[in-house]
């Protein structure tokens, strides 16, 4: 989609403010008079006052392009809401595609005693046409993707759907009216613009939006790690892992560092320079391979890998207890399957042996907020479950729930919380979502 293309969709929708919103949209750093900043005794700059121009408004307002994003803009798009995506780097799939974290894990589990793929929408609407293209390969339990070919499918699945994506732009702030969020803060190269939405999904994956909105959260450290793809390995290497849909192509990863911070920002500086050390000191070990003489490294990451941050505390999350004894919810809009071994209750259950689990609307609503939906990563779950609950097939399992339920809440004009779940419910297996 073009510029033209975009603004042309904003204008058949809610669209751009009648205020001149295109030639806002264009320039809207030309509206805005530098600010000049004081610095006072107390160590602190104290920024004056100032107008930020409205340059969009929009039904849904999705933070955040990982794959909690995509599938929200999507989904809500296709139940006929008026949508914005926006992202801070410049490219579709977050951590999925920037990271490359190519396993779209937590896709199967037990039903009924079967052991089976359960997540189907848009993550396998996405899969299917990756496969078609060569672009998806099966590995263990699991697809294995392209990022690239990830990416550009992604594209044009949400120009399909008519969703106005924008790269490069830092969701900063929020305004509220009441306990409403009335519109989100900008920051990007066009200057600090605001953008009014009716409903937003916070996909940030770090929770940036129920921060600034004030909500409940409790706050995770992880391990921060990599994972980059290696190219020229021979087909009959000694190196049996990390195969990927292109031949001789291998993917790599690292756990990295245990318990970190991955909000600091001096911190994540500094381990993005020791992933890079790391991968290209790897890089000389994995050579002594039989077959990988003559590998390189192919890509490092867009994104250095981030897990875990800020978990809303939601209105009913979704705990280890109800994962195991596979709780079932009223108001359950998605399944998820499973990815790790779990020790509960003295009893260990291999993957194979682990039920795949619902997730309610209520975890991914915030206590106070009413306009607000959270998808991915952040979304309200207990401790033990983390590692299914974070990983892709989960985030985009929440992410299409919370899309579809966000423009449910305006086409009803009413609270997300309010929705009428038998509608939203049907909606979503129209989208091909099995619960
Ligand atoms: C090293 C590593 C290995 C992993 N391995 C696997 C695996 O093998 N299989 C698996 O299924 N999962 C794996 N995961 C987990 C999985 O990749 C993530 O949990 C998943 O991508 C989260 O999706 P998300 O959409 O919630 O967030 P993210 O993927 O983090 O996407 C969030 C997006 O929002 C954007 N954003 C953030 N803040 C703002 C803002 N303020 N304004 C605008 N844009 C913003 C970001 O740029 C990003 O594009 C791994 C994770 C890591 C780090």
């Amino acid at each position: 989609m073009d510029r033209r293309d975009f603004l042309k969709i904003g204008a058949a929708g809610t669209g751009l403010l009648a205020s001149g919103g295109i030639d806002a949209l264009a320039s809207p750093a030309e509206t805005v008079k530098p600010s000049s900043p004081e610095v006072s005794a107390d160590g602190y700059v104290r920024e004056p006052a100032r107008k930020i121009p409205v340059v969009a408004s929009c039904d849904v307002l999705v933070v955040g392009a990982g794959p909690a994003g995509f599938a929200a803009a999507l989904a809500a798009a296709r139940e006929g809401s008026d949508v914005i995506l926006l992202e801070k780097g410049g490219f579709l799939g977050g951590l999925w595609t920037g990271c490359a974290v190519l396993p779209l894990n937590c896709t199967m589990g037990l039903q009924n005693g079967e052991w089976k793929q359960v997540v189907y929408g848009i993550s396998n609407e996405l899969n299917s046409r990756l496969e078609s293209m060569g672009m998806s390969i099966f590995s263990r339990r699991s697809p294995v993707v392209d990022p690239e070919a990830t990416k550009y499918v992604m594209q044009l699945m949400l120009r399909e759907a008519g969703v106005r994506v924008l790269y490069y732009v830092q969701a900063a702030a929020v305004t509220k009216s009441g306990d409403r969020i009335d519109s989100v803060i900008i920051e990007s190269k066009s200057g600090r613009c605001a953008i009014k939405a009716r409903t937003v999904v916070d996909a940030s994956g770090d929770g940036d939006v129920f921060y600034w909105a004030g909500e409940p959260y409790r706050f995770v450290k992880h391990h921060i790690g990599a994972m980059w793809r290696i190219g020229n390995v021979k087909e009959d290497s000694d190196m049996k892992r990390g195969r990927t849909p292109i031949p001789g192509v291998r993917l790599m990863h690292t756990n990295g560092e245990y318990d970190q911070d991955g909000l600091d920002l001096f911190n994540l500086s500094r381990l993005t320079e020791k992933m890079r050390d790391y991968i290209w000191e790897k890089m000389e070990s994995t050579r002594s391979i039989r077959g990988c003489e003559e590998a390189f490294v192919l890509d490092t990451p867009a994104l250095v890998g981030v897990r875990v941050t800020r978990v809303l505390e939601s209105r009913c999350d979704v705990g280890l207890d109800s994962v195991m004894e596979s709780r079932s919810y009223d108001d359950v809009v998605g399944i998820a399957g499973v990815d790790i071994k779990i020790d509960y209750n003295g009893k260990s259950y291999k993957v194979e042996d682990r039920n795949a689990w619902q997730i309610p609307l209520r975890a991914l609503l915030p206590k106070k907020t009413p306009n607000l939906i959270v998808a991915g990563r952040c979304f309200g779950y207990g401790e033990g479950i983390t590692y299914d609950a974070r990983e892709i097939g989960t985030c985009l399992v929440t992410g299409q729930a919370a899309g579809a339920a966000a423009a449910h809440a305006v086409a009803e004009r009413s609270e997300i919380a309010a929705v009428d779940i038998a509608k939203l419910q049907a909606s979503l297996r129209k989208q091909d979502v099995r619960i």
